[in-house]
């Protein structure tokens, strides 16, 4: 904590949790409902149908009342058996948790290992498949936009690809960071099992997680074996029919989440797409200028949503992160795992407009200075210019 008061706002440009809009956290803070009454099933079979929406489907989504790691876990106990093979791409810090929890659940994932600077080599998913004859690889798992990198791979690729040798697999999708910031389209894509959670692109506070499902992934939970309570789909979906839940729901993050949809919505999704690809676009035209360095390297994959920057050599970017939290109030990403300390991750998503960027890019230049880090000045005015000129 901050020993001053400090004057203005906090930037927090962190990918995720994003900033929450004041509509959502007012629509939050309204007295609690019953749960079993007739108020609460409008409000539930509210928030259903508004995620469908979301995620481009007709068919059910499950809200839990749980981070997103908790849907990561959820997606495979309800589809997969003891033993399973599970088809998993290292593309950066969340896959390996997501295999971690695969591990611990005692199934076999298969891990196709990445540098961190590339999306998902749908080829690479294609000859893994296909050396599979007797099919025996239960999913392929893959993250749609990893936050660790900043790099988006092409789910409607790797859907090409598994049908492109026949194989069954399920397809499962952690857009836990992309949904609501990106395009997604869960039953045009083909994708089995979406996963998404409730504070990156829908601007939400933590707490919720949501599934997408296909017929595919329902039929496949009937024979399953591994052993789920809490977060089976079954009884869940039975008691969503007429808007309720089998346990507490969390009744005042749905009241923010019918406002998040609404705010969406009013703003029309590819409106919300096209301000998030814009901002990203900004954002590399600072970089570039400082003459610092993207992690991802492969442009037509470069997250809309994060940025992640690398530090030169011999330059810690926890220190240029506390340079900027301390003299700017600006918070930014740090480097996970493998890229603790030699990248910082500038998030732009969510409730974040052209003169909000703006600000965040300039506390990044100015601690860049003050850290003593090798750049070139005049980043935020590229920056600018781009925004000016595409506004
Ligand atoms: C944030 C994030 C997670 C983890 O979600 P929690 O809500 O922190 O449990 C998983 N995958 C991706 C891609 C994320 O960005």
């Amino acid at each position: 904590m901050s020993k001053r008061h400090p004057a203005g706002r906090h930037f927090l440009q962190i990918p995720g949790p994003s900033p929450i809009p004041d509509r959502i956290l007012r629509a939050t803070n309204r007295q609690v409902i019953d749960h079993r009454g007739p108020e609460f099933a409008t409000l539930g079979l509210t928030v259903l149908a508004g995620m469908q929406r979301i995620f481009q489907t007709r068919h059910p989504v499950i809200i839990y009342p749980s981070s997103g790691t908790g849907a990561w876990e959820a997606a495979l106990v309800n589809t997969c058996s003891p033993g399973d093979r599970v088809l998993m791409v290292e593309t950066g810090h969340f896959a390996i948790l997501w295999k971690k929890i695969a591990e611990r659940l005692g199934l076999l994932p298969e891990f196709i290992p990445g540098d961190w600077r590339h999306a998902i080599d749908p080829a690479q998913i294609a000859q893994h498949l296909a050396a599979d004859s007797a099919h025996t690889i239960r999913a392929v798992a893959c993250v749609h936009n990893e936050t660790a990198t900043g790099i988006t791979s092409d789910i409607q690729a790797i859907r090409a690809a598994i049908d492109s040798v026949g194989h069954p697999a399920l397809l499962m999708v952690d857009t836990i960071s992309g949904l609501g910031a990106m395009p997604y389209q869960h039953d045009a894509w083909g994708v089995d099992v979406s996963i998404a959670g409730s504070q990156k692109g829908l601007m939400m506070p933590s707490g919720l997680s949501f599934h997408a499902l296909s017929p595919k992934a329902l039929e496949a939970s009937k024979s399953a074996r591994l052993p789920r309570g809490y977060w089976a789909w079954d009884e869940i979906l039975a008691a969503n029919v007429r808007g309720f839940w089998p346990s507490t729901p969390s009744t005042n993050l749905f009241f923010g989440l019918v406002e998040a949809i609404q705010m969406l919505e009013e703003e029309g999704l590819e409106q919300v797409f096209a301000r998030h690809v814009r901002h990203a676009a900004a954002t590399r035209a600072a970089v570039a200028r400082w003459h610092l360095e993207v992690l991802c390297q492969d442009p037509a994959c470069h997250s809309p949503v994060v940025t992640a920057v690398l530090m030169p050599e011999a330059h810690d970017a926890d220190r240029l992160r506390q340079i900027a939290l301390e003299h700017f109030d600006l918070s930014l990403g740090m480097g996970l795992s493998k890229m603790a300390g030699r990248v910082f991750r500038i998030g732009h998503l969510g409730d974040i407009n052209d003169l909000t960027l703006i600000g965040a890019l300039a506390g990044v230049e100015m601690a860049l200075g003050l850290a003593g880090v090798p750049h070139e000045r005049g980043g935020v005015q590229v920056a600018m210019d781009y925004l000016r000129e595409t506004a």
